[in-house]
């Protein structure tokens, strides 16, 4: 479904990313792992085209989206992606923070809008929250109101940058078995994340990045249990 081919991207004169060759299947879970500020973040960025790339090229189902010049709308409205931090809209019930974007982007009715987003309220547990204010949710509830969100575009493919990070340890679960859910209904998703437990159950492949590169990738078993790389040992032994 997602094919990068060779992506490179600078900030100022640093090299961030370097060369990166990643396939992601439809129905596939790819998990990245690595330390801070080898690049995982910047390449979930690349792919939906928050940041343009310098060279290298993205296709989706085959289509070319990293043309330069090229709409970057269309393809980020076939992309959903969810951070650390979940930006839900203060003012808005959770509802409504559900329903903005395909009510200004897609052009749909409140009343077309409707069922389909309340379904993916009740399906993740949010039934008796959508009328609720983010400041009346708490951390666990506003990142699974924040990946309803997302889903509300229905969207091709998930990215999702340490959506766990920012939550305190007893509502991980929570937001894990939104994820859980969603992969045994065959999304399509890529995330960068610290719970390795997780990644270790449920990805199809773990890809090791360090210093903008993906030193290592493989299925977990391999990747967690037979590290080829002394640098991925070095950093599977200080996370695990
Ligand atoms: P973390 O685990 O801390 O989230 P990461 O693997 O997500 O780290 P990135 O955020 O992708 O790492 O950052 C990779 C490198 O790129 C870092 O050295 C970072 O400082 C740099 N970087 C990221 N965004 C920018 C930017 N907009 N301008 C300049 N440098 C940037
Ligand atoms: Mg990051």
């Amino acid at each position: 479904m997602l094919v990068l081919r060779d992506i490179r991207k600078s900030f100022g004169g640093t090299s961030v990313l370097q060369g990166i060759d990643l396939t992601v299947g439809a129905g596939q879970m790819v998990c990245l792992i690595g330390a801070s500020g080898s690049g995982k973040s910047t390449l979930l960025r690349c792919m939906n085209l928050l940041e343009p790339i310098d060279d290298g090229q993205i296709l989706l189902d085959g289509t070319d989206i990293s043309e330069p010049g090229l709409n970057p709308q269309p393809v980020r409205q076939q992309i959903g992606m969810v951070f650390q931090s979940y930006n839900l809209f203060p003012h808005m019930t959770a509802l409504d923070n559900a329903l903005l974007a395909p009510r200004r982007i897609k052009r749909l009715s409140k009343a077309a809008l409707l069922p389909p987003v309340e379904a993916l309220f009740a399906r993740f547990g949010l039934r008796d929250r959508m009328h609720h204010y983010p400041d009346q949710l708490s951390g666990g509830q506003q990142q699974r109101v924040a990946i309803v969100r997302a889903l509300a575009m229905q969207p091709r493919l998930m990215l999702f940058d340490e959506i766990t990070s920012a939550l305190d340890p007893e509502l991980v679960g929570e937001v894990l078995d939104v994820l859980r859910q969603l992969r045994a209904e065959g999304m399509t998703m890529v995330l960068a994340t610290h719970e390795m437990g997780f990644a270790r159950d449920l990805a199809d492949t773990v890809c090791f990045l360090d210093q903008g590169r993906i030193l290592e990738q493989g299925p977990p078993d391999r990747l967690f249990g037979a590290p080829q790389q002394e640098r991925t040992r070095a950093f599977l032994s200080r996370v695990l």
